[in-house]
């Protein structure tokens, strides 16, 4: 039997159903690397007798060698992600940038869309770290429950 090409070994080890993205820019669900991963949550890929990391080498792979000085960035945030579709060569000044300016636009809102505050009681805080406000739940429970009132015939 012939041995599997590092492509194919690379494909065997993602997940292309993983989690829809909800970002601009990241069509389609993440493709989860699910093997295992470096110290810093990035997928590690052995292949020519070292380790790359997993989405670097998804990048090369499908779209092209990374351009010298530029690094890999994932519009989905998720460092696990090989999902060519969610990856783009960006300066690492702009890497840095785009990561602390999400953090940080989320951590400085302290009301929900609907204007509630995101304070301990009205707050529940999802796997992914986002915050959900609950006054804004039960609106949109109750509004599913109430039932529309019947229209007179004209
Ligand atoms: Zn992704
Ligand atoms: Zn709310």
């Amino acid at each position: 039997m012939p041995t599997a090409t590092a492509a194919e070994r690379f494909a065997e080890k993602v997940n292309t159903a993983g989690p829809l993205s909800l970002r601009h820019g990241a069509p389609g669900p993440c493709h989860l690397w699910t093997g295992r991963p470096n110290p810093k949550g990035y997928g590690r890929f052995w292949t020519d007798r070292r380790y790359v990391k997993a989405h670097r080498y998804a990048y090369e792979l499908h779209t092209g060698p990374i351009p010298a000085g530029l690094e890999v960035d994932h519009r989905c945030r998720r460092r696990a992600c090989v999902n060519p579709d969610h990856l783009e060569a960006v300066t690492h000044r702009e890497n840095v940038l785009r990561s602390s300016n999400i953090a940080a636009v989320r951590a400085a809102r302290t009301q929900c869309i609907a204007g509630h505050p995101f304070d301990q009681a009205n707050t529940r805080v999802r796997a992914n770290g986002t915050r959900q406000c609950r006054a804004c739940q039960r609106t949109r429970k109750r509004a599913t429950h109430t039932p529309t009132p019947h229209r007179e015939a004209a």
